[in-house]
């Protein structure tokens, strides 16, 4: 233990064993700023020298308040790879100088949903990034436990890794789907995580795929990366096209990747008598919803949060075998020293799918 502490401290090579972090100090505040770096402190510890973080959208909700996931002051950032550093003397999985995935959900492994095989329901889940004591990876260096790392597959890039996360919550929320051979899908949002859904649905054999967004940039890589017919809320009524796709039906399964009322209404409105809407958005806390339909016309409503250890080794994959490319949706890398203006840029940045930085 105390050779590991040795280590964390030498390799931490700044001044008094500090680093370069953004610290979301309040609402719309963020902050380059010198803190303590973190330290190996359960026997499992390992310590992470952060090479590529991706900056998600419910960052970006927590950034502005409007989700109210995350509260300050703290580090956010949980799609993160890196080179392990040090290990704690339990540590057998990873050794310094490896690459790894980090998968940013932490288990206790004891509660009833983790015996059930339900992780990411777990009752103790701390994850890195959102919770403050978890720490985040806008930073140089992170502390994460040893099984929660995934060693990076062979050829694989920093800036591909960091794409596991954000893929394996979209492979969770498809495997609760239940998505059947020639099912019509739709598609509600096509920010990152609804791109990355895409790019996972063109590898099933559906009859086709919806996808509906108010940005026609977005729309125009939507259908670069394989979606049937596209649909712009602002000029087109969602429901119509996707009726005259179906034989006046609607979608088989319908998929949520917005989090706001308007577009969970849009998903319920597109989806087939019978037929299941899946929600991963999560960005307001209430909305208005036309309750009437999905009783009478007996939709389920499916739930979907975080993923679990099978999803993340999926995602990692699905990048390795190049199933899934990053290429058209990594539109911008940032620094850290960029960090303090580029939360209110990327705001204002419909252009910019997904940008990761690079500490
Ligand atoms: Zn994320
Ligand atoms: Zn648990």
């Amino acid at each position: 233990m105390a050779g590991a502490r040795d280590v964390a401290t030498r390799d931490v090579a700044t001044p008094g064993g500090t680093m370069q972090a953004l610290v979301f100090t309040a609402i719309r505040k963020m902050e380059l700023q010198t803190t303590p770096a973190p330290r190996l402190t359960a026997p499992d510890d390992v310590l992470v020298r952060v090479r590529a973080v991706g900056v998600c959208g419910s960052d970006l909700h927590g950034y502005t308040g409007q989700s109210g996931r995350r509260t300050p002051p703290m580090i956010m950032g949980h799609e993160a790879a890196g080179e392990v550093v040090a290990i704690g003397p339990a540590v057998t999985n990873v050794k310094p100088g490896d690459q790894v995935a980090i998968q940013p959900v932490r288990f206790c492994g004891q509660c009833v949903f983790c015996r059930e095989g339900k992780a990411s329901l777990c009752a103790n889940r701390q994850v890195l990034g959102v919770h403050p004591a978890a720490g985040g990876a806008y930073a140089e260096w992170l502390v994460w436990p040893a099984g929660c790392l995934f060693p990076m597959p062979a050829g694989m890039t920093y800036e591909q890794a960091s794409f596991g996360e954000p893929l394996a919550v979209c492979l969770h929320a498809l495997r609760l789907a239940d998505i059947k051979p020639y099912d019509s899908v739709a598609l509600v949002g096509s920010g990152p995580i609804g791109l990355l859904t895409l790019a996972i649905l063109r590898t099933l054999g559906l009859r086709q795929v919806f996808v509906s967004d108010v940005s026609d940039e977005r729309l125009a890589v939507a259908r670069s990366l394989g979606a049937s017919v596209t649909i712009n809320p602002t000029r087109d009524n969602p429901r119509a096209v996707v009726e005259a796709h179906t034989e006046g039906l609607g979608a088989d399964v319908s998929i949520e990747a917005v989090g706001l009322g308007v577009t969970a209404q849009q998903a319920i409105d597109v989806t087939k008598n019978g037929g299941t809407v899946v929600w991963i958005g999560n960005n307001m806390r209430e909305i208005q919803i036309d309750m009437q339909s999905v009783v009478t016309r007996e939709l389920r409503v499916q739930g979907t949060y975080a993923m679990n250890d099978l999803d993340f080794g999926r995602a990692l994959g699905m990048l390795a075998d190049g199933a899934v490319d990053i290429g058209p949706l990594l539109t911008q890398r940032a620094t850290l020293a960029e960090g303090p203006t580029l939360f209110e840029d990327l705001l204002h940045a419909p252009q910019v799918i997904k940008c990761v930085i690079l500490p």
